[in-house]
């Protein structure tokens, strides 16, 4: 009969409910920190713990471990730019998700006799787990330009997707009835790395957080999988925690991108699916300079900021924070409006806004901000493109049609900070930028809030 460590198995609640309350400090800006010192405590009583549990056959190898992935994991934090969280992401899971097959191999390896009961479990574990370590893989490579970022696709490749995944899926259940044919186990492993490659192909590059986030998901599955192999509570609860939060940070960035989880993972997207050239605007633009700006946002009462992708870029948080302050000492009303898939991951605007103590009260949600658009008499666009393009309204069979948007072409005015004319990640045109309320600020985000700024400290 197996014997209760209970100093361990309280550790592990501790550790469990810890996460529990990290996921939930999550939910609120405001509480992220604290909720993020949660599952770091957590993480560090379920590590304490599991050292001394009394099972470690050699230290060596767990300090080597921890070591180079001390190493690793520092120099990630101190020099991955937040604009490459994305890519951050990816590996992590990738090397959580290896660490799944490691464990599950040995397991196999070493308790071969015991397969039996386990291999439901253990088959699993390696199974998600290797299309996991690839599909990550591939999406830090299309992220990171390594691979192109354009769907990859050919002739029936749903089918041979399908097909490689039924071929695996029969491995699994034969595996559960004779858990001793190795060469099976292993083959099944292999196929289940191509599984990760394939599958991942055909996605676009915009596509990529999202299939992190699924990615982050089955990490979680094959982790909780784990737990059930090695007979192990902390990892069953820490990793159905990971699935099941993944799982529904999915199903949310689809439905704010407007596609359903199918089409995102079949439908080869990324590619335009009409000629947007005959969207191509013959309007001509209207531009604004500093002095414009200044003396539009003087006579205003209600301002609202738009940041996206590029204030991330230009790193315009903390310019963005000192224009709000200067126009709220003279009394005009500013709201941030975030748009849900704004920037490269979720949260994304949030976070720099939050870094350069951007009040929480000030910012509001699309569905939020939407409904009273047209009582705001300044808008300011900075470094958003796709969140804000009207064709998701109006032009059919452009690939973000349907996309909820932040209207801030209702907005009274309109002025838009970038660099150029240049599209956004979707890569289509805007017409927002040739509407007659509509000014184009250009230049780098940072640099031009800067001078803005300067000129309201000038008196
Ligand atoms: P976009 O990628 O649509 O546009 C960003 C704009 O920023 C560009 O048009 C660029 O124009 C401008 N820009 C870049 N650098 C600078 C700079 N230094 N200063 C000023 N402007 C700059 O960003 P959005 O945030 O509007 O949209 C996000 C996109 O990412 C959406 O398509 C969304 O679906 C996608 N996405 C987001 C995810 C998320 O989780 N947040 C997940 C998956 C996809 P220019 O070069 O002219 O300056």
């Amino acid at each position: 009969m197996e014997v209760m460590n209970y100093p361990l198995e309280i550790t592990y609640v501790i550790a469990s409910v810890l996460f529990i309350l990290g996921l939930k400090g999550l939910s609120h800006p405001e509480s992220a920190r604290r909720g993020m010192h949660y599952a770091e405590i957590g993480m560090l009583l379920a590590v304490i713990g599991t050292l001394l549990s009394g099972e470690i056959v050699t230290w060596e190898w767990i300090i080597t471990g921890m070591v180079i992935g001390s190493v690793i994991g520092t120099a990630m934090s101190v020099w991955m730019p937040m604009t490459a969280m994305p890519q951050r992401t990816a590996i992590s899971h990738s090397f959580g998700a290896l660490a799944a097959v490691l464990v599950g191999v040995n397991e196999y390896a070493v308790h071969t006799e015991k397969a039996y009961g386990i291999m439901p479990a253990l088959g699993f574990e390696v199974l998600f787990g290797a299309l996991t370590v690839t599909g990550s893989l591939m999406a830090f490579g299309k992220l990171q330009a390594i691979i192109t970022s354009a769907p990859i696709t050919y002739k029936g490749q749903n089918f041979v997707n399908i097909a490689l995944f039924f071929i695996t899926l029969v491995m699994f259940v034969y595996l559960i009835f004779f858990p001793n044919n190795a060469t099976i186990f292993y083959v099944m492993i292999g196929l289940s790395f191509l599984i990760g490659i394939f599958v991942v192909l055909p996605i676009g590059g915009a596509d990529m957080p999202v299939v992190l986030s699924l990615m982050n998901s089955y990490a979680g599955l094959a982790a909780a999988a784990t737990g059930f192999a090695i007979n192990n509570k902390m990892l069953i609860i820490a990793g159905s925690l990971d699935g099941s939060s993944g799982f529904i940070l999915s199903i949310i960035m689809s439905k704010a991108m407007n596609r359903s989880f199918a089409n995102v993972l079949f439908g080869a997207v990324g590619t335009p699916q009409v000629d947007t050239s005959q969207l191509a605007e013959q309007r001509p633009i209207n531009r604004f300079t500093i002095e414009d700006t200044k003396f539009a946002l003087e006579q205003a009462e209600r301002v609202v900021v738009v940041p996206g992708y590029g204030m991330a870029v230009a790193q315009a948080q903390y310019a963005v924070r000192e224009l709000s302050d200067e126009l709220e000492k003279r009394k005009v009303k500013v709201e941030f409006a975030i748009h849900p898939v704004a920037g490269r991951m979720p949260g994304h605007m949030n976070v720099l806004l939050a870094e350069a103590n951007v009040s929480y009260d000030q910012l509001l949600e699309m569905e939020v901000i939407n409904p009273s658009m047209d009582t705001v008499d300044v808008c300011i666009v900075i470094g958003a493109n796709d969140v804000v393009n009207p064709a998701a309204r109006t032009q059919k069979g452009s690939p973000i049609y349907g996309m909820p948007i932040i209207n801030v072409d209702k907005a009274k005015t309109v002025i838009v900070m970038k660099r150029s004319m240049a599209t956004g990640f979707a890569g289509i045109e805007n017409p927002l930028f040739y509407e007659p309320n509509t000014k184009m600020l250009f230049g780098d985000a940072k640099n031009v809030l800067q001078e803005l700024v300067a000129e309201f400290k000038k008196k």
